[in-house]
């Protein structure tokens, strides 16, 4: 598998180099809304170890992922009045995967309403 390149974007963002607007962080992920949302409040969480994507990650590391996605999709239903929250992740090109630092998308959801493209 290709190995970790720590000049990807959110590499760049855990680093402070570029911003971001953050929603959460705790000592082990960093919670930022999507630059181009497909639903109001796109959230995505990053784990702050240097993972590819869910083929390096340690489980214990997507196991925090997880809880951080947790704690958001709760957030994201009450903040966005939502009526349910997509969560998905990508890994590798043919995965859908564009940025090569793991990230789980959190889209609050309302009735009747698509994602954008
Ligand atoms: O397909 P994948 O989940 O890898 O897509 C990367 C996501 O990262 C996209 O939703 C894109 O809008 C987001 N992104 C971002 N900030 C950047 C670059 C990409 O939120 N600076």
């Amino acid at each position: 598998m290709t190995a970790y390149d720590a000049n990807n974007i959110f590499a760049k963002i855990l680093r402070g180099e570029l911003p971001c607007y953050k929603v959460y962080e705790n000592e082990h992920v960093l919670a930022f809304l999507d630059i181009m949302p497909r639903a109001p409040g796109h959230s995505l969480v990053i784990p702050k170890t240097p993972s590819r994507n869910i083929f390096d990650i340690s489980p214990d590391d997507y196991a925090h992922v997880a809880r951080g996605t947790h704690k958001i999709a709760r957030a994201g239903m009450k903040a966005f009045k939502a009526d349910g929250i997509t969560v998905q992740q990508f890994n590798e090109a043919a995965g859908g995967q564009v940025v090569f630092h793991l990230h789980m998308h959190m889209m609050p959801r309302r009735d009747g309403i698509a994602l954008l493209p």
